[in-house]
């Protein structure tokens, strides 16, 4: 095994020019863009793991984007690894932002900055240079198949058919998916648990028709007006909601205990100055844990052709972060339900629940993850963080359904300064060393995991 860690170290710099070389291809997976270029990224990225020694690699097409598939084989007694990450980018954004062209790699203080650097083609290379040390000194103790997805930005639509189709590929025992952010810079992380979401319209109608606000206005209803009333009810709580949020207490425990920077999430999340957080004792159970409520888009007469009547109907979208054992459908109901509610007698609230992901979570005290935080412990030189993400991420549920009783670990290259899916996205390349390092111990500790 030290072998193998030697020659990840020697090989660092081997593997910046090979994720240069992928940064170069914008493999922008959103519907605006070329298609061919995720395609060539796929190409690129089958070429890449051809170079690193993995086999049978082949594209694996979908409905959309195309995936990658390889494998390293070792031996049929030995357990096998699973290894998910992406190869589609999200777009530039603006990219007179960029301090340095989003599709040319380049190095600054440590960083390597490009588009995709850290989400995730840095992620998916840091566990291929692992595979190439463990299987050139002779120490890969598992055999390893990789998945690297085309369709990831776009919310994996086609990733539980591709599984489905390709069932016999991905039998395996251990799940590794490469692509969540670490809690701070040297500090390497697993993520256990992600809220879910569920979308709902609510639209409000009063009349048949716009009217004069001067002729009927003092006696005659405002559907804007009745909206924003319903909203702003909602601020006091959802009926049913809070009963359902259940947080074992040693997790509740060990979330307040881990440092929460308010100044610091101010500035991350663009709080102007002088606005305070909707927590008066702020931590992240209230971003990982608990249920929250956002208007996401509201809709009546645009200020443009505003004129003096009262409008006849006002719309809104709203998005419920939902938490563990509440299912998006059920939570769409509690807030329709309460969406109604609050309406007037005879005024038509129609509420529509479009759903969303699922949460998911898994126990902290899993001993996979003992393992696991060993094998990052030792590759960073830090105490790993259990994390949460307040997000959803679409690919987690169809990979805990494959792999069983034994969590999916969820660890990637990102810190807090890589700004993936914004500008100037870049990798901490100490970090990312440490993450190959740490991905050799991986190996070592899941093969012998019992
Ligand atoms: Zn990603």
């Amino acid at each position: 095994m030290n072998d193998a860690i030697a020659v990840v170290r020697g090989n660092a710099g081997a593997y910046q020019q090979q994720l240069a070389s992928l940064v170069s291809i914008p493999g922008i997976s959103a519907s605006a863009f070329p298609a061919i270029e995720v395609r060539r990224s796929a190409g690129a990225v089958a070429e890449t793991l051809i170079g690193n020694g993995v086999a049978n690699v082949r594209l694996l097409e979908t409905a959309g984007h195309p995936a990658v598939y390889g494998d390293v084989i070792a031996s049929h007694d030995l357990p096998t690894i699973l290894i998910y990450g992406h190869h589609d980018v999200q777009p530039a954004g603006r990219e007179e932002r960029w301090i340095s062209p989003p599709f040319e790699a380049a190095i600054r203080d440590g960083r390597m900055y490009g588009r995709g650097t850290s989400d995730d083609k840095g992620g998916f290379l840091a566990y291929l240079a692992a595979i190439r040390a463990c299987a050139e000194t002779g120490a890969l103790p598992c055999n390893v198949t990789l998945l690297i997805e085309g369709e990831e930005e776009i919310g994996s639509p086609n990733l539980e058919a591709l599984l489905a189709e390709h069932r016999a590929l991905f039998g395996c025992d251990f799940i590794i998916l490469c692509d969540t952010p670490n809690f701070a810079t040297g500090i390497p992380s697993l993520t256990y648990r992600l809220r879910g979401n569920c979308i709902v319209d609510v639209e409000v109608r009063c009349l048949a028709r716009p009217v004069h606000s001067g002729q009927a206005g003092g006696l005659t209803p405002d559907a804007v007006m009745i909206l924003c009333s319903i909203l702003a009810n909602l601020q006091r709580g959802i009926p049913g909601l809070d009963e359902r949020v259940r947080i074992d207490d040693s997790q509740l425990e060990a979330m307040r205990a881990l440092p929460f920077d308010a100044d610091r999430f101010k500035h991350d999340f663009a709080l102007l100055d002088g606005v305070d957080l909707t927590e008066t004792e702020p931590s992240w159970e209230h971003i990982w844990a608990r249920p929250s409520l956002t208007i996401t888009a509201i809709e009546a007469v645009p200020l443009a052709s505003a004129s003096n009547q009262i409008a006849d109907s006002a719309r809104a979208r709203l998005s419920l972060r939902t938490v563990r054992d509440l299912g998006s459908d059920e939570a769409g109901e509690l807030l329709a339900n309460a969406i109604r509610s609050h309406a007037p007698r005879g005024v038509q609230v129609t509420t529509t629940i479009h759903g969303g992901p699922s949460w998911w979570e898994a126990d902290p005290a899993h001993p996979i993850f003992t393992a696991a935080r060993r094998a990052l412990r030792r590759g960073f030189g830090a105490e790993p963080v259990m994390a949460g993400s307040g997000g959803s991420i679409g690919f987690v549920k169809p990979f805990a359904e494959l792999a069983g009783d034994v969590p999916p670990l969820l660890t990637g290259v990102q810190d807090p300064h890589s700004n993936a899916h914004s500008e100037n996205e870049s990798l901490h390349l100490g970090d990312w060393e440490k993450a190959m390092v740490s991905a050799v111990y991986l190996f070592h500790e899941l093969a012998d995991f019992r």
